[in-house]
């Protein structure tokens, strides 16, 4: 091959690659490996941390995201002006796995004003007065909103089922702890996002899949930069050794809750970039779902339209 020809055949073979690049986020079957709407068969063990489909993005990750979070921003503004569905975003992960960063990412390019994310602690004295779903439910997003919850009531049969003394703290009838309470709180939580699904909120989970090796890595360089250090806790590396009963925690959790209305993402999150492509994608096919468009204006408003323009042309 002469030269200028390969050089047509490598610039038109750049050209598709950057084609497909630009709709990867588009694209159904780039989360479809991370999506569990039916949890019976569920394993953690068949999920890799690492995962990265192959694709050497890192140096267009951002690029793409730029693009992704435009059309985001469109399909928000639409969701607003509609205003008839919701959108529940719960983010759920180990520490360390990057719920903050990823929320950061995703959603920069969103209206503040339809967005709201909330971030559940350890629960308050008051929240500890109420049943389980009283403090999340105060705080689920409008019609027309997108609603963020980093950590949710998902902590009620993760962090409360591996430390005992939590439950304790709750002060739940003594007749109504049995070893059932597990499962009726899955049965508790798919009962209420049922609802949720029948009122118009749409709701998609993600469980930021990250590694235990990962982990270590992270915290460690939280130790290590003065400006992470702030975000260590002892705490954390308490809780990392019991990063077993976790895992075993959030896999009986999905396989209990994961529904085709409220379905999980097991999303890989030892590479920062990759997680925020999935979670991108995931919220962009979710809005596109709904075939948002912006409301049609009746021949009335039309009229009422006509005369405000004519008011503000014939003005002195
Ligand atoms: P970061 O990534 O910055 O560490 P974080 O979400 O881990 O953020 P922290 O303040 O470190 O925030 O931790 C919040 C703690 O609150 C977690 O240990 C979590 O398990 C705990 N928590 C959240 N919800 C509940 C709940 N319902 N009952 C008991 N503990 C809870
Ligand atoms: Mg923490």
């Amino acid at each position: 091959m002469d030269a200028s020809l390969s050089y047509i055949v490598v610039s038109a073979a750049r050209q598709v690659e950057r084609a497909i690049r630009r709709n990867l986020l588009k694209e159904w079957k780039f989360i479809k490996p991370y999506h569990v709407d039916d949890g019976k068969k569920f394993r953690l063990k068949d999920f890799d941390p690492a995962d990265t489909q192959g694709l050497d993005l890192r140096q267009e990750a951002g690029n793409l995201l730029k693009n992704g979070i435009a059309r985001l921003s469109d399909m928000q503004q639409k969701l607003y002006a509609q205003d008839r569905w919701a959108l529940l975003l719960i983010f759920q992960a180990m520490d360390a796995a990057g719920k903050d960063s990823v929320i950061r990412h995703v959603m920069s390019g969103v209206n503040p004003q339809g967005c709201q994310v909330y971030a559940f602690k350890a629960p308050s004295t008051e929240e500890l007065s109420h049943d389980f779903l009283w403090r999340t439910s105060k705080n689920l997003p409008q019609r027309g909103h997108i609603g963020i919850f980093n950590r949710s009531y998902y902590e009620e049969v993760l962090v409360v089922r591996v430390h005992p003394q939590v439950l304790a703290k709750e002060r739940i009838p003594a007749s109504l702890v049995t070893k059932k309470i597990w499962k009726e709180r899955f049965e508790a939580i798919n009962s209420f996002e049922s609802y949720l699904d029948r009122e118009g909120v749409v709701i998609r989970k993600f469980f930021l899949n990250v590694s235990k090796t990962e982990q270590k890595r992270r915290f460690l360089s939280r130790l290590q930069e003065p400006d992470k250090n702030w975000k260590f806790s002892e705490d954390d590396v308490r809780e990392r050794e019991r990063w077993d009963d976790y895992s075993s925690a959030y896999e009986d959790m999905i396989r209990h809750t994961a529904t085709p209305h409220a379905p999980w993402y097991v999303v890989p999150a030892d590479h920062k970039w990759f997680t925020r492509l999935v979670v991108a994608s995931t919220v962009i096919h979710t809005l596109g779902s709904l075939n948002l468009s912006f409301p049609s204006v009746s021949p009335d408003k039309k009229k009422d339209l006509d005369s405000a323009r004519k008011l503000l042309l014939n003005e002195n």
